[in-house]
């Protein structure tokens, strides 16, 4: 369903038809730049799916107003800006009156997806299915999860914990589990359809390695245990200010976990329904600095998968490592085809220009500086985006291998 809003600027009285396609989500927010006047207008979908009725509210620097709609075509007295929640807008269409992004977009999707994976029709749609009812399910159970984890981080009662844990939904696990259990299956959700069985897959195929090898196996518990002792705190607290980042964005990131969950590329020159580019901004510096830190767990682990001990990397020790520059934290294993995976979207030039600021955006090209003498770089927004989501994706993997990692240990070795 694609709804049609006339909305004003109301710095500078551009007048817009806003061709706004609609969801699947309760509320559904974009920012969008004035083209006139390069103005933030802000404003939000409410959306009832019990008696389908839909509410627009003008939130910053916009407001309804009044012209004659011309239909497939302005008469020059407006602009059509196309919108999509979950979609990206290919952008010779983004001001087309006739584009529809849900048949068009939404379509090519499905059949490019039906025809790479060779999917029966069938099981094609309930994995849509699925995917559609996680992804609005994401933000509500990260509400209710992000109270619990403080709490937990905070060492309130457990008690309490499992109260809040109990509002949790879920269509794969029931809700009177522990906290990590819980956590896991929402990271599941996350990483659904193609990136879930990373986990489980590469866990499995390093247990197999450990086992049968007495002093990797060995090696393989002091890991774990060193890792409980030294970083576990720290790690679990890292995990927990990203994903509080990156759910205050969830708008902004949404159509990329569309793409990339699915294994779709994504069309660098599409243009998002959502420009927070003042928040988002941010996001991969503080992503970067996390991910490198808490990315050496995977070090530990590819230390043992070597043959040495879980603290020698090839040539320094661990404790030495820890001190290195973040940015070259995974260079010790890019070369091992089982663990390259997490070095991948490791940006160290955008990473320093995000963190300091050195970051800016016209017309949906991103600038950045980096390096001594500053030179500079540019891609567009809609790619700075993309490597947010590619490299947060592999952060909840982390996530994922260190809860399955240490619940096992717990479970055997307690
Ligand atoms: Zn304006």
């Amino acid at each position: 369903m694609t709804l049609r809003y006339k909305v004003g600027c109301t710095i500078c009285n551009q007048k817009y038809l806003m061709r706004i396609s609609v969801g699947h989500s309760e509320k559904q927010s974009h920012i969008i730049e004035c083209s006139e006047c390069k103005t933030n207008m802000s404003l939000e979908l409410l959306v009832n799916f019990q008696n389908i009725s839909c509410e627009l509210n003008c939130i910053d620097n916009c407001e309804e107003i009044d012209f004659v709609d011309h239909g497939f075509e302005s008469n020059g007295e407006y602009i059509i800006r196309n919108l999509h929640p979950e979609l990206l807008i290919p952008k010779e269409f983004i001001s087309d009156g006739v584009y529809n992004a849900n048949i068009f977009e939404g379509g090519r999707l499905a059949e490019e997806r039906k025809n790479k994976i060779g999917l029966i029709e069938e099981s094609n749609l309930k994995i849509t299915k699925d995917f559609i009812s996680n992804l609005n399910r994401i933000d509500k159970n990260w509400d209710i999860l992000k109270i619990a984890w403080k709490m937990k981080n905070n060492k309130q009662s457990n008690k309490l914990i499992e109260k809040q844990l109990q509002k949790y939904k879920s269509s794969t696990i029931k809700s009177d589990i522990e906290f990590d259990e819980i956590m896991f299956d929402f990271n599941n959700t996350i990483l659904f359809p193609d990136f879930v069985d990373f986990t489980p897959n590469f866990s499995k195929n390093i247990r197999e390695i450990f086992k049968h090898n007495n002093k990797m196996d060995e090696e393989y518990v002091k890991c774990i245990k060193y890792y409980k002792e030294n970083l576990l705190s720290d790690n679990i607290k890292k995990f927990y200010d990203i994903y509080c980042d990156f759910f205050e964005l969830y708008n902004d990131y949404k159509p990329f976990l569309t793409y990339i969950t699915t294994s779709q590329e994504v069309n660098l020159e599409s243009i998002v329904s959502s420009d927070n580019f003042e928040k988002t901004k941010m996001f991969y510096g503080k992503l970067f600095e996390a991910y490198t830190s808490n990315i050496s767990f995977i070090t530990m682990l590819h230390n043992i998968f070597k043959g040495r001990d879980f603290d020698k990397l090839e040539n320094i020790s661990f404790e030495k490592y820890l001190s290195t520059e973040k940015a070259a934290r995974t260079e010790n294993f890019k070369n091992t085809n089982e663990f390259k995976f997490f070095h991948e979207y490791i940006d160290s030039k955008l990473r320093n220009a995000s963190h300091h600021g050195n970051i800016e955006i016209k017309d949906n090209i991103v600038t950045y500086k980096a390096g001594t003498p500053l030179k500079e770089y540019t891609m567009t927004y809609t790619k700075y985006l993309e490597m947010c989501t590619q490299l947060f994706l592999r952060f909840v993997i982390l996530h994922q291998l260190q809860i399955l990692k240490y619940y096992a240990y717990l479970k055997y070795n307690r």
